[in-house]
Formats: C-alpha cells, structure tokens, sequence
C-alpha cells in the first residue's frame, strides 16, 4: 500500500478500510495549558477567537504530534447560540451552561441567521484556517455538542429528565428542535471544512438515561441527525456504555468513541462489526493525565491488541495533561508497529 497522508488514513480507518497503522489522534477536546503556555492562544480567549483558537488545535499536531487538529474546545457554542448562559471558564476549565431558555416548549425556536451569531463565525473562521494551515494532509475535526445533550442544556437536565417520564410531549419537541439546530450547525461546520464532525453527546450516557429511553426516544434523534449531515461523523458519549454499543452502533455514525470505562473493547469491536468504527479508549483522567509515560504506552498497547480503529483519549483531555504523555500516545502506537 502506497503511504497514506493523515488524512487519507484517518477517513480511511473511521471507516473501517484497510490502513498501513491505527491513526493516533483525539476526537474528544485537545487543549491543554502546556500548549496555551507555548503558543500564547490560551483559554478562555481561544474559544471567542478564531485565530487563537486555530493556533492552539495546531500545536496538538504540531508539537505533540497528535495526528488530526480539532477545534473548538466546549459543548457550548451552540448551546450558547440557543439561548442558554454561558460562563466561560478558566485557563484550565472548560465554558459551562449555567441557566436554560425554556421552562416549557410554547416557544421554541432557532434564532434568525443562527450561523452568524455567538462564538459559531468564530469557530467557522478557524476550521477555515486550520484547513489551509494543514494543506488537505492532516484530518480536521471540528466538535460540537449532541442533540440530545443541547435538548437538556435548553431546559435544564432536571427538568429535561421530568419530561422524559411525566410530559413525552415536552420531551418529543425539545429533543426535535434541538435535532433541527444541530443538523444546521454541523453542515456548516463541513461546509467551513471540517473533514469530519465529533459529537459529544455525554447526556446520552447510561448514567444518566436509561438503555432503554435511549433506544426509544434518542437513537431515533441521532439517527435523523447523522443522516443529515454530510461529512462522517463520530459519537461519544460518556461513561460505562456497554449496555447501549449495539444501540450506538445504529445510530448511522461512522465511529463511536468511548472510554476505558467500557471494559471488553475486544467484546464492543465484535458487537458493532460491519456498522461502525471505534476510536478509544486510554483514560483521559487516569492515565493521560495522571499516569507515567509507561502508563500511557501500556494502555495504548492494550486498546491496540483490542483491535481498535483509531487510537485516542477515551474522553476530553484535561486540561493539565502533559505534553510528554500525548506525545508518548503517538510513540506508543509507532513502537507498536516496529
Ligand atoms: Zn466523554
């Protein structure tokens, strides 16, 4: 096989086709303060501006040799857009919602010229640069947060988990309307240049809803919202999610990402064979951050064995992870191949 670039190999490997190496990247939040430190585009800055944040999704490639660029760094930007308050964090916290625009769904509706609102011109302006800084050779990731998890940031999870037993009507037009934004959202994100769209959606999570509601009410959301979009794209959700892989699998995604919570990834390949990908799964908490570079080289040389099809952080990196340990990522998955 003639060398792929990273690109090539990553839509590739997502997709199940053969590839010479498992990529090495992260599909979930790469910033990290090291980075911001040597770069200057820190957060809180670098989620309101575009070269900033453009700047920062490169140095994951460029100093630490991750092997895509992702950007932006928060569930937020739509979320933000909708109507929801957002505080924007720290240098190493991540943007939060703190108060939710509907207490009912009398009134719902997209706001007017929804692409040039907020933060979301600013995030399309960095895929634009990062699309040109990286000449088509290296993948570019853009995030966002889910429908499902949007639908409970619009009215408050609380309440967002009332509805989804005591007022199904409720709880059927908020999941829709948040459906109907996201599809708009994520086409422009490709139309900016996002090669592929990672999805967060942590309020699918077994922790909080259970494998049944999610075959019900939210497979069915996440099914419409990945047939409407037009680059492939990767669903992550938080958490122990064996009881919903095969569901996850259906959803129409081209790869799932999940965690290291998931303890069988050889048992969770096998389930979703021939449906999808999956990208995982060495602990961003434990082993990322708080592990030695032998840690991390291990974990990764076990999710390889595993059979999975893109190496990366099981989750968002926190913000305080080491340089060394994600450049130890890479080289863990190099000394595999040797
Ligand atoms: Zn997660």
């Amino acid at each position: 096989m003639s060398e792929l670039n990273m690109k090539e190999r990553f839509l590739k490997a997502l997709k199940g086709e053969k590839v010479d190496k498992v990529p090495v990247l992260s599909v979930t939040q790469t910033a990290i303060v090291e980075l911001m430190d040597k770069t200057g585009a820190a957060w809180p800055e670098a989620h309101s501006d575009a070269k900033l944040m453009a700047e920062l999704a490169y140095a994951s490639y460029e100093v630490c040799g991750l092997e895509g660029v992702r950007a932006p760094y928060c569930l937020t930007v739509l979320a933000q857009v909708m109507g929801c308050e957002i505080n924007m964090g720290t240098k190493n916290r991540q943007p939060s919602v703190t108060a939710h625009p509907y207490n009912d769904t009398a009134n719902l509706k997209i706001p007017e010229n929804l692409l040039a609102q907020g933060r979301i011109p600013a995030v399309l302006e960095a895929l634009k640069i990062l699309k040109e800084k990286t000449g088509g050779n290296v993948p570019v990731i853009a995030g966002m947060e889910g429908p499902i998890t949007l639908a409970s940031d619009l009215c408050g999870v609380k309440k967002f988990m009332k509805w989804s037993i005591k007022d199904k009507d409720s709880y059927n037009a908020i999941l829709d309307f948040a459906t109907d934004a996201c599809i708009e959202y994520a086409n422009a994100l490709a139309d900016a240049g996002a090669d592929v769209i990672s999805v967060p959606d942590p309020v699918c999570s077994p922790d909080l809803m259970p494998p049944a509601g999610f075959e019900a009410d939210l497979k069915p959301r996440l099914q419409k919202f990945a047939a409407a979009v037009k680059v492939p794209m990767i669903l992550h959700i938080c958490g122990d999610v064996t009881a919903i892989i095969p569901a996850m699998a259906d959803c129409g995604f081209t790869s799932i990402s999940i965690e290291e919570k998931v303890k069988d990834l050889a048992g969770a390949k096998a389930k979703v064979e021939g449906k999808v990908t999956i990208c995982g799964n060495v602990s961003s908490p434990f082993v990322l951050l708080a592990g030695t570079q032998d840690a991390v080289k291990e974990a990764a040389t076990v999710a390889l064995e595993a059979g999975v099809d893109v190496l990366a952080p099981g989750c968002g990196i926190a913000p305080d992870t080491p340089v060394a340990n994600l450049k130890a990522l890479v080289a863990a998955r190099d000394e595999f191949y040797k």
